[in-house]
């Protein structure tokens, strides 16, 4: 998630019309038979491929996709908690993932993918707030918005796009453990917690009064605890979200 290079960047260009994809994938295969097939130029294709299909998404089910019951046409009843929901907005959720995520977006107006994913699950699986609002913050603030992207991956990653799988939530623990495993991108994102070692930065409400005197940091004062418990949260959710989707199935025809 830090750095140049685990990524193209190409999203802004390619959102505001400055790169064609049909250019990047020929300029991908032309690599691939001059130098070398990796697994970098396949996820590239990938990635696009992930473009194109939210763009016939967006083709087939038009303004659908705003709506708050998504493509599956079934009303999950997000919460419209302001307090909280701008607790995420400004990064102080007291989980290091999200908070370094979302200060990144404010700062820069771009995020991993990675990142995307775990806000917007956090968002509406462990706050429970109406995916609208986040989709619309990212709307205000990416410097690659793209409507088909945006309000597609939202559909996807809030449970209501065309995935049948369900509700499924990012572990936030386990991802920020796999991915930010030495606590670099976090700490560069959240300096209160810089001197917090990598094996506990990303559980900072762990800490005892005299870790937070040593490292510098006090819990509620210079980095808040945490919103929600992470799984008590997903629980209740889940329970929400299986109501409105059993609640509304259709009726057997006799
Ligand atoms: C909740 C959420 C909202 C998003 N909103 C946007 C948005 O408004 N605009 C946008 O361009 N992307 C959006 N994405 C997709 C993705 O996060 C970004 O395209 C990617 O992070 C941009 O970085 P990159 O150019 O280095 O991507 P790379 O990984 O290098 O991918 C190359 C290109 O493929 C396309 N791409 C990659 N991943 C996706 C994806 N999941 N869905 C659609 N296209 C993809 C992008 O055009 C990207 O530039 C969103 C993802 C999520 C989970």
């Amino acid at each position: 998630m830090l750095g140049a290079d685990y990524s193209s960047k190409f999203s802004a260009w390619l959102a505001l019309g400055c790169l064609s994809p049909r250019m990047v994938y020929e300029q991908i295969q032309a690599y691939e038979e001059k130098r070398v097939r990796n697994d970098s130029t396949y996820w590239l294709v990938f990635e696009l491929l992930w473009r194109d299909y939210f763009r016939f998404i967006c083709a087939k089910h038009g303004n659908q996709v705003f709506r708050p019951e998504g493509l599956q046409g079934v009303r999950s009843p997000g919460n419209k908690n302001w307090q909280r929901f701008e607790l995420w907005q400004q990064g102080i959720t007291g989980f290091p993932l999200v908070d370094a995520n979302m200060r990144e977006l404010a700062a820069t107006g771009f995020m991993s993918n990675r990142g995307r994913q775990n806000v917007a699950s956090f968002l509406t699986k462990n706050l429970g707030i109406d995916w609208r609002m986040g989709a619309e913050w990212f709307e205000s603030v990416l410097i690659d918005y793209d409507v088909c992207s945006n309000y597609g991956n939202w559909n996807y990653t809030a449970g209501v796009g065309n995935d049948a799988r369900g509700f499924r939530f990012f572990n936030i623990l386990k991802q920020s453990k796999d991915y930010d495993p030495d606590g670099d991108y976090v700490k560069h994102w959240l300096p209160e917690l810089a001197n917090i070692p990598a094996g506990k930065v990303h559980e900072p409400w762990k800490l005892i009064s005299v870790e937070q005197r040593r490292f510098e940091v006090r819990l509620g004062v210079d980095y808040p605890n945490p919103v929600v418990d992470l799984f008590k949260s997903a629980e209740e959710n889940e329970r929400i979200y299986n109501a409105a989707f059993s609640g509304s199935k259709p009726k057997k025809k006799r």
